[in-house]
């Protein structure tokens, strides 16, 4: 059986390592520029898609691709910063979070830290767990940072993906993974419950719409005792908004053994996790209209831009589309680790022993295999700006480049 390919942080971990390595001094460049937004914009780990431009990691400085000029620079417009110490919005935007990243709305930058203790009861006799967290908020201009709002019990900063709609950051805060074991020792940190938020960024006002992975089987990610202690694949996802519906999923076992049996007889146990357990992933929606957090019997981790809900059916082994609530296979696709809707075209640019660089065409249901310089075993695609697609590619010296090209250059030899 063929593995499936599968998307998951470890690998989006790898693309933060990897992305862009050349000189930050060259990079600088001393021009203001605003960042703007789409709405809704998608956030994930790596890099994001501005109206105008990508927002990505360098070592530990957020940076911004501006799409007009194809120049990076860390996103801080404070005159004369050098960008080297945490009074740069730059680098303090991104320096306390495990995996959200920050949000930038109408020139400000968003960002949260989370701090967890232990406290002792009055009575002495018992102990319970308590998080605080704070959203900061950076002026990119003047490089003035603000705690503009603060919230006890949930934590954010562990939320792979957020969503801002409008005003509204929606993101997952989790309890921490919070437990007692039998000797009063406290384990905590990825997984646990897990809750869809949101911060109002006009008003501050903070909701909770609700525990997102309910089912009594998610417990079962973590294992408390043997050999493989841990929490496993136990992040709550959010997919993109649809239909206007932010589209979440998470994934369980419904027996803790198959998950045990997996980890303890497989070479690579860290691999295997996500491809050989019987996981049960469980899509849920929440209504932006209605504010109703549902089960959903929609297809999980899906390719959700705008108009488009992409998703691969492992049954008929091909992308499908749902549309008005029907569906249409994108047969001859091939499986693609994480292909991209850019310009109403399911993209996808690399090329490696599983993957074949297509593109499909929505409007003509056509497919294009596509072969150029910008095909390479790590090439990602981001947007279409100006008529041009904003790519990244591996060159000759195995060095990231971002890159601005139109249609024809992209596609190239189709033969
Ligand atoms: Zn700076």
């Amino acid at each position: 059986m063929r593995h499936r390919l599968f998307m998951l942080p470890i690998v989006i971990s790898l693309c933060i390592a990897l992305a862009g390595c050349s000189d930050l001094e060259s990079s600088h460049d001393a021009q203001e520029y605003m960042i703007t937004n789409r709405v809704p914009i998608v956030v994930s780990a790596g890099r994001n898609v501005y109206d105008n431009g990508l927002v990505y990691h360098q070592g530990s400085i957020a940076m911004f691709l501006d799409f007009a000029t194809m120049q990076s620079m860390p996103i801080c417009n404070k005159p004369n910063c050098t960008h080297s110490d945490s009074t740069c919005v730059a680098k303090s935007c991104v320096a306390n979070t495990n995996t959200i990243e920050p949000i930038i709305y109408h020139d400000k930058i968003y960002y949260f830290t989370s701090t967890n203790k232990i406290v002792d009861a009055d009575d002495g006799k018992s102990q319970s767990f308590s998080i605080h967290s704070t959203c900061f908020c950076s002026n990119i201009k003047t490089g003035e940072t603000e705690a503009f709002l603060q919230f006890d019990n949930y934590d954010p900063t562990g939320s792979v993906n957020s969503v801002l709609i409008d005003s509204k950051w929606y993101f997952i805060a989790s309890d921490d993974n919070a437990y007692r074991r039998n000797d009063g020792s406290w384990s905590y940190g990825m997984g646990g419950k897990q809750y869809l938020c949101c911060i109002d960024l006009e008003t501050a006002d903070f909701q909770n719409y609700g525990l997102v992975n309910d089912s009594p089987f998610a417990e079962y990610n973590n294992i408390r005792e043997g050999n493989y202690t841990g929490t496993f694949n136990a992040q709550v996802m959010i997919e993109g908004v649809y239909d206007n519906k932010i589209y979440m999923y998470y994934q369980y076992v419904t027996d803790q053994n198959e998950l045990i049996n997996v980890l303890e007889s497989s070479e690579n146990p860290l691999q295997a996790v996500w491809t050989d357990v019987p996981w049960i992933y469980e899509s849920k929606v929440y209504d932006i209209e209605t504010h109703s957090l549902t089960t959903s019997n929609d297809p999980t981790r899906a390719i959700i831009n705008s108009d488009y809900f992409v998703y691969f059916d492992t049954e008929l082994e091909c992308y499908r589309e749902l549309k008005d609530e029907s569906e249409s296979n994108l047969a001859g696709f091939r499986e693609s680790w994480s292909p991209k809707i850019v310009n109403g075209k399911l993209w996808n640019l690399r090329k490696n022993e599983n993957e074949t660089p297509q593109v499909y065409d929505f409007a003509t249901d056509e497919i294009t295999n596509i072969q150029s310089m910008y095909t390479t075993y790590d090439s990602n695609i981001y947007a279409c700006y100006d008529d041009k697609y904003i790519v990244s590619y591996i060159d000759e010296n195995k060095q990231q480049k971002y890159a601005a090209v139109p249609e024809y250059e992209l596609i190239g030899d189709t033969k």
